[in-house]
């Protein structure tokens, strides 16, 4: 989802004045003769001509923020095509730089082209850092710089888009949309406190939990936060696995120069799951240097993982050491007060409110992932709106019987076998056999419609576990036995009892 994301130069907006007319409001001279590409030039050199006319036409920041990733895609006798690093940026190029790249490529194609754009999202991983020039200080955001209408319209504290796009964080994860509750306080204290003193609280800043804890929130919050205060940061925030890939291609190309710096001439580095590196030797040995020299540089390091460093398999001792030089912390599971409070929030941004009920019902159900409790908020919602149903408790348990049951260790279809045989005095082999008389097709049939409501498996797998019986043998066993359950209390209250046995007490 949120893979890598990089340094933004500067992730400024141009001011209002010069969002709206970028060549008039810079005054920046035109050149005065043409830098025409020769006949048959390559993409590369026609877009360094193209850009160097941009240049001239706009300030630097907005060069920097806007073209310096962009490559050219494209070009023929009817359109040039651009790539550019993201949705976000396309449309502001094209809202605000049409007329400039339209007469740049006049000025070295000799006429003009359709314009058109393609986005490309490893621009956002290759191309260098860019460094601030000393006149980005000078071009700060314009307070009063155009509002976004996708953040003006909710007018909370959503991420300015500008800062959004360019290091790619999810404009929902910051400090004011995480709850805080006993299992994460000290967690998000300590990024708080990373994001108002980079480089001097903690470093390096090491969060470990298992998943859907909250530990990319926390990390991604910390980024905007940092970006809120001073937009010029140079973050990189990525997952570990992108630093693992770039890593490799950097190899395979030879251009671990280029890879350096990048990732050296940072003044954040954020790495999310960085127990990815477990028996990644060589990329060890890299992330030891990088490390090195952003540590001895004074630049925060930030990392996460789902286990503490010394648990990481085959985390060299030295990284072990170093990753806990700063602050080891740990995101809990969240307790029944904070499960309550985060189902809440979730559902209030969703625009509705999920009754107490119900609320309760999950959060007792849901205990050990954040993530699951907020997709079993979005289900129950989604399905309501959809189908006009109130949430009720009912609905919540029809609605989220996988979840449910997912959640409540899974039962294996041992575990479905062990009880029905019990009860019914037959033998695994048995419901595994050819055997059709009732006294062994029942039970098996029964074993089949539980295995279908409680555990993933396909019909074919079920089938395939009661002696490689096909689809719709299950299929037949699963509606068999929901009829017989609607006529006959006794099957009812067995079945029901049985599914209580697997799972815990109902709900
Ligand atoms: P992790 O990286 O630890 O696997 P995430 O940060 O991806 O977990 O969190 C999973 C989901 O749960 C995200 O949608 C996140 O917004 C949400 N979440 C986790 N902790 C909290 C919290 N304390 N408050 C609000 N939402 C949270
Ligand atoms: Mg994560």
């Amino acid at each position: 989802m949120h893979e890598i994301e990089p340094v933004p130069a500067t992730s400024s907006r141009p001011s209002a004045a010069a969002d709206a007319r970028p060549s008039e409001a810079t005054g920046a001279p035109r050149p005065l003769a043409a830098t025409r590409a020769a006949p048959g030039a390559s993409n590369t050199e026609v877009w360094r001509l193209v850009q160097n006319a941009v240049r001239a036409r706009v300030a630097p920041e907005q060069f920097a923020t806007w073209f310096r990733r962009a490559t050219l895609d494209h070009v023929d006798e009817a359109r040039v095509r651009l790539a550019v690093q993201n949705q976000f940026t396309r449309e502001w190029i094209q809202s605000y730089y049409t007329r400039v790249i339209e007469e740049a490529i006049v000025e070295v194609l000799g006429s003009s082209r359709a314009l058109e754009f393609v986005v490309n999202s490893e621009l956002v991983l290759f191309n260098p850092v860019a460094t601030p020039s000393p006149s980005d200080a000078q071009n700060q955001p314009a307070q009063t710089a155009r509002p976004d209408p996708r953040t003006a319209s909710n007018g909370n504290a959503a991420h300015d888009p500008a800062l959004v796009s360019d290091v790619g964080l999810n404009p929902k994860y910051t400090f004011d949309n995480f709850v805080v509750g006993p299992c994460n306080r000290f967690a998000h204290a300590a990024a708080v406190g990373a994001a108002e003193q980079p480089g001097h609280a903690y470093n390096p800043f090491f969060l470990h939990g298992s998943v859907g804890l909250g530990k990319t929130h926390l990390l991604q919050s910390l980024c905007f936060a940092l970006l809120q205060r001073n937009p010029k940061t140079r973050i990189l925030y990525l997952s570990c696995e992108t630093f693992v890939n770039h890593f490799i291609s950097a190899l395979e190309n030879g251009d671990l120069q280029k890879f350096r710096n990048k990732y050296r001439n940072v003044d954040v580095l954020v790495v999310d799951d960085i127990h990815v590196l477990a028996n990644k030797e060589r990329t060890q040995e890299e992330f030891f240097h990088t490390f090195n020299t952003l540590y001895q540089a004074g630049k925060q390091i930030v990392l996460s993982s789902d286990s503490p460093p010394k648990e990481i398999p085959t985390l060299q001792e030295r990284l072990v050491s170093r990753f806990r030089w700063g602050l080891v912390t740990e995101i809990e599971p969240p307790c029944y007060e904070t499960r309550m409070a985060i189902l809440k929030r979730k559902s209030r941004e969703k625009g509705r409110e999920i009754p107490d009920e119900v609320a309760r019902l999950l959060a007792e159900r849901i205990d050990s992932n954040i993530r699951e409790l907020e997709g079993a908020v979005t289900k129950l919602i989604g399905y309501s709106n959809l189908t006009g149903a109130n949430i009720t408790a009912e609905l919540a348990r029809d609605v989220l019987r996988d979840l449910f049951a997912v959640r409540r260790g899974a039962p294996s279809l041992d575990d479905i076998v062990t009880v029905v045989t019990e009860r019914f005095g037959v033998k695994l082999s048995e419901l595994q056999s050819r055997k059709r008389t009732n006294a062994v097709a029942f039970p098996r049939q029964i074993s089949m419609y539980i295995a279908r409501q409680i555990t993933r498996h396909s019909l074919e797998e079920i089938g395939g576990f009661f002696g490689g019986r096909d689809h719709s043998t299950v299929l037949y066993a699963v509606e068999k036995v929901g009829e017989v359950m609607e006529s006959d209390p006794d099957v009812h209250e067995m079945v029901t009892g049985f599914l209580g046995q697997l799972q815990g007490p109902s709900i």
